[in-house]
């Protein structure tokens, strides 16, 4: 993968593709600038080396150039991080001059997610040199991530070297034993790591939603919990294949609704009964996670152990996320929720790596190209 030192930048107008996707109150407030700050390092070298910058990013889903998706927020945010001045450019056809320039929502254009090459033709139009370093996007082959990088003198960005050299250590020389953490919502979501795993880890502990289709797949009565259908096959598959890898629960915490206020009641044993969702791990179970963590020299976390933002139900993410951050094994995490988690904690700075793309870093550690990566190559 080509890297900044492979480009001549002096003097030139540098198109960056960044990952500005970042969430925003009902006041169009960022709530998390963490995106943007990741992206400083680059920004700051290219800029030292005579660059001036052409910023591209995308936020959100827009179906049409609806202002609620507008990029304003993060030029405002970034212009303060830089201490300079960040233009927002509102077209492609009128993008004005500057040391720092940074286009509207990429996906304000028509062709950007379907890889246009006639859109792409238009960015390198208006820069000499493109450097990519939006990790959180390169999972997509998108104009602005994919084609454009064919077009002009090209590389990766400090922050995407960073996190594929990163997570691509991890997958082949991980220091032992290596211990993956997955939780969240769905197993669905996460199949294609878990066999990633199997293969590589040495242990593998599920928690969160995902583990009642494996109780399900055991026999086990799951109760209201989320329980995704389609994910049972699947979890049959993964415990015929690793069960000597695999650790499930032995304890939970259950609710009677999705709310903070609901009865809580500890659950010894993983049968969930009638009336009753599993919202959490209970205490065994984070006992045993987190000591499979302190004696790890590996770790890689992604999924919260249960419904983290419930306060009655956040005790086994806690528990987990604690252990991780005090671990003198190299450790991970990915997910936007994960890293939500780590920060409602206060343990955000004590992780080695927390990766900036979810589905991004998920992808990669599945051994899958990534196109964005693979443009650069
Ligand atoms: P990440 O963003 O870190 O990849 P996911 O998006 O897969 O994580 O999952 C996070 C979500 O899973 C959270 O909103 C959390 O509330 C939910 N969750 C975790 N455990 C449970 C559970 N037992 N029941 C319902 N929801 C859960
Ligand atoms: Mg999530």
């Amino acid at each position: 993968m080509r890297t900044l030192e492979d480009l001549d930048v002096e003097g030139k107008r540098v198109l960056v593709r960044v990952d500005f996707n970042v969430p925003l109150d009902e006041d169009r407030t960022i709530t998390d600038d963490a995106r943007i700050r990741a992206a400083l390092p680059t920004l700051n070298e290219l800029r030292e080396r005579g660059a001036r910058l052409l910023l591209a990013a995308h936020l959100g889903r827009p179906k049409d150039r609806e202002p609620e998706f507008s990029l304003r927020p993060a030029a405002e945010r970034l212009s303060e991080l830089l201490g300079t001045e960040v233009k927002l450019a509102e077209s492609l056809d009128s993008v004005p001059d500057g040391d720092v320039v940074m286009l509207e929502n990429v996906r304000y254009e028509q062709g950007e997610t379907k890889n246009d090459p006639e859109l792409a033709k238009r960015y390198a139009g208006l820069a000499d040199a493109y450097v990519n370093d939006a990790f959180g996007a390169a999972h997509r082959a998108h104009a602005s991530t994919e084609a454009v990088a064919h077009l002009l003198p090209s590389a990766a960005g400090r922050l995407l070297e960073l996190e594929v050299s990163t997570l691509r250590g991890i997958l082949e020389e991980p220091k032992r034993p290596f211990v993956a953490v997955v939780g969240g919502a769905k197993v669905t979501d996460k199949i294609g790591v878990l066999d990633a795993f199997l293969e590589r880890a040495d242990e593998v502990l599920i928690g969160g939603a995902m583990c009642f289709p494996f109780f399900k797949a055991q026999g086990h009565s799951v109760g209201d919990s989320l329980c995704e259908e389609e994910g049972i096959e699947p979890a049959a598959r993964v415990l015929r294949a690793g069960t000597d890898k695999v650790q499930l629960p032995v304890d939970l915490v259950a609710g009677q609704e999705f709310e903070a206020s609901t009865p809580v009641r500890a659950i010894d044993g993983v049968d969930v009964p009638e009336g009753w969702m599993g919202l959490d791990i209970g205490p065994s179970t984070a006992e045993r996670y987190a000591d499979a963590v302190k004696d790890a020299g590996t770790v890689f976390w992604n999924g919260p152990m249960g419904a983290f933002e419930l306060e009655p139900f956040a005790d086994g993410t806690r528990r987990v996320a604690e252990a991780i951050a005090v671990s003198t094994a190299t450790t991970v995490v990915g997910g936007g929720d994960s890293a939500a988690a780590l920060a409602q904690f206060g343990l955000a700075d004590m992780v080695d790596h927390l990766s900036t793309g979810g589905g991004a870093s998920l992808e990669l550690l599945e051994g899958k190209p990534l196109p964005g990566v693979e443009a650069l190559t």
